[in-house]
């Protein structure tokens, strides 16, 4: 059986493939290859910034097969200055698929994307209307939804268009059971369970593969 798949979280789990997400300065880095995700949180660009030399090289030199969560955050309150220097030196030296965190700055990150080539992107817990969906999608980038994603009308029409070679699924910091995910968006797109389940494994493995 085709297992459910969980592109970005922040735990360990058994009952299916996931992309764990490590945020550099506060989480240990695993010391084996694995898919995991590495990378200086928007919400610590300023704390990790007087280090930021350090940190990239971490991020090169570790055994993680994506770069992140990485991006930029409106409504955080840290120096936009600074985030946008912290994303975009990551971004220059990722040279694997990225998670990114966007908060109401879609546009400004597919900017500094686009500036740093065709790396794979993926908008985790994205949130955005139909159009900023297919600006993304244009880019080559994968829409994310979690359960958070579900409560914003324009995101669920967002929902509905994803092509389904860009879509993924992720529980983020939820412990809500990702089975429960799978079936509510399954039912948004009008698709069976198993067909969601074939479509998003397909795009994981093409990501951590
Ligand atoms: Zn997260």
């Amino acid at each position: 059986m085709t297992p459910l798949t969980d592109i970005h979280t922040h735990s360990d789990h058994s009952d299916r493939l996931y992309v764990k997400n490590i945020r550099l300065g506060t989480d240990e880095i695993p010391s084996n290859k694995g898919p995991f995700s590495l990378g200086i949180h928007p919400w610590d660009a300023a704390l990790l910034y007087p280090d930021i030399d350090k940190h990239l090289r971490i991020i090169q030199n570790s055994y993680n097969e994506l770069v992140g969560e990485i991006g930029l955050d409106k409504i955080c309150g840290v120096d936009w200055g600074l985030q946008m220097e912290v994303f975009e030196a990551q971004a220059a030296v990722a040279q694997r698929p990225i998670i990114i965190h966007s908060v109401r700055a879609h546009r400004e990150v597919l900017e500094v994307l686009k500036r740093h080539g065709s790396l794979p992107a993926i908008f985790h817990a994205f949130v955005g209307s139909p159009e900023q969906a297919a600006e993304i999608v244009r880019q080559g980038g994968y829409l994310s939804f979690g359960f958070g994603s579900l409560r914003s009308t324009k995101t669920l029409r967002a929902l509905q268009y994803c092509p389904s070679e860009r879509l993924l699924l992720e529980s983020d910091t939820t412990p809500l059971p990702i089975a429960k995910l799978y079936a509510q968006v399954a039912a948004i797109r009008g698709v069976s369970k198993e067909e969601l389940i074939e479509t998003t494994y397909k795009n994981f493995k093409q990501i951590t593969e």
